[in-house]
């Protein structure tokens, strides 16, 4: 059985074929990916509309170039997958329109997928995949969740933010160093440089003894250090960007404590969140799943603890169209694509908690 998947929940295009034939992890056909990001970020932050029309743009052109890298035409898939949501409503309904309009006009179903599911289950794609039961910890733009994953649709949530998600406390922060949108690779990357202890950050409801997160203070303080910096240069007040007077060397401490900070944390909760349920392995999914430091951490811990850690192939941590199809195959194979949703026609729906998919 294959399955086109295609992804338009944000600021990404993406579109996959795979096979779900057999018991197998599902095999990935094609796969083609356009970030708009270039597009937004002259606004620093995606523009909805914007975001909607460049996926009218794409989305055809990418299921073509798909569907010639597998050597196969439209007639070859059997069911389409698309992102129903979480996202935003405008750019969803582009992916499931052309979703249902394929459908109609093939005469095949069409399956709406979480987006979250999706980043949760794209380790599964990777060289080295999980196996069931494992603890997730889902770290995006706009999520941040420890969930216990008993198998494909069964999921728990264990704990998650109460305010900023990690990859918007990375972009925030990011955005106050001048690093433009979404600056989380770039704040990374300057993070090399730095010295973590440098300045202090808060690491908020690091011992709250829950598995929730709290992120919105680390913006306010890395705001107050970056103006304490500019006070202190010599050449004054800030002209066009706040952190213009900070030397190469504070920016690089900044990133470094802020990102040293937001990973702490991270750590201390997927270690807390094992220990709670009693599991050995872990499953990293999302944008800031690419962050080094957070990996090599991670890897650290797990090798002290016997712990076994999972990412996802770093092209395929933030959003793409493999991970839509990939969930839709790993759902098929698990019996649970048949029901209303497989047959009729379905809304986007832009809030969706993860934990109501079954
Ligand atoms: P959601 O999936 O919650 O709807 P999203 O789709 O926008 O949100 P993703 O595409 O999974 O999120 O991830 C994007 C986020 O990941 C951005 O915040 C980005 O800055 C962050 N990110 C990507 N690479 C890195 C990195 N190397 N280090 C830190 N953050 C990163
Ligand atoms: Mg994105
Ligand atoms: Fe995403």
């Amino acid at each position: 059985m294959r399955i086109l998947g295609i992804e338009s929940s944000c600021d990404e295009t993406g579109v996959a074929l795979v096979d779900a034939s057999g018991s197998g992890v599902p095999r990935l056909l094609g796969h083609a990916l356009h970030s708009q990001i270039e597009m937004h970020q002259a606004y620093g932050g995606v523009v909805p509309e914007l975001a909607s029309r460049d996926h009218i743009r794409r989305v055809l052109p990418l299921t073509d170039a798909v569907l010639a890298q597998a050597g196969l035409g439209l007639d070859a898939i059997d069911a389409i997958a698309c992102t129903r949501g979480p996202g935003l409503a405008g750019a969803l309904l582009v992916g499931t329109g052309v979703a249902h309009a394929l459908g109609v006009a093939l005469g095949r179903p069409v399956h709406g997928v979480h987006h979250l599911e999706g980043h949760l289950l794209s380790p599964f794609l990777s060289a080295d995949p999980p196996s069931f039961p494992f603890v997730a910890l889902l770290v995006s733009g706009g999520h941040t969740q420890l969930m216990r994953v008993d198998g494909v649709g069964r999921y728990a949530l264990l704990g998650e933010t109460i305010d900023d998600a990690a990859g918007e406390a990375f972009d925030k922060s990011a955005k106050l160093l001048g690093l433009g949108y979404p600056g989380g690779p770039a704040l990374s990357r300057l993070a090399e440089h730095g010295d973590p202890a440098a300045y202090k950050f808060p690491r908020p409801l690091l011992h709250s003894g829950d598995l929730d997160f709290s992120f919105a203070g680390l913006k306010t303080a890395v705001l107050t250090q970056v103006k304490r910096l500019a006070r202190a240069a010599p050449e004054g007040p800030a002209t066009s960007h706040l952190a213009d007077p900070l030397t190469p060397q504070e920016k690089a401490d900044v990133a470094a404590g802020a990102q040293a900070a937001i990973v702490d944390v991270l750590v201390k909760k997927s270690l807390a969140a094992l220990q709670a349920t009693g599991l050995r392995r872990l499953v990293v999914a999302g944008g800031v799943g690419a962050n080094a430091r957070l990996r090599e951490q991670l890897d650290a811990q797990a090798a002290r603890q016997g712990l076994r850690v999972h990412y996802p192939e770093l092209a395929l941590c933030t959003d793409n169209g493999a991970m839509i199809a990939l969930a839709a195959g790993l759902r098929a194979q698990a019996g649970l694509l048949d029901g209303a949703e497989a047959t009729g026609r379905f809304d986007v729906a832009p809030r969706w908690p993860l934990a109501l998919v079954e």
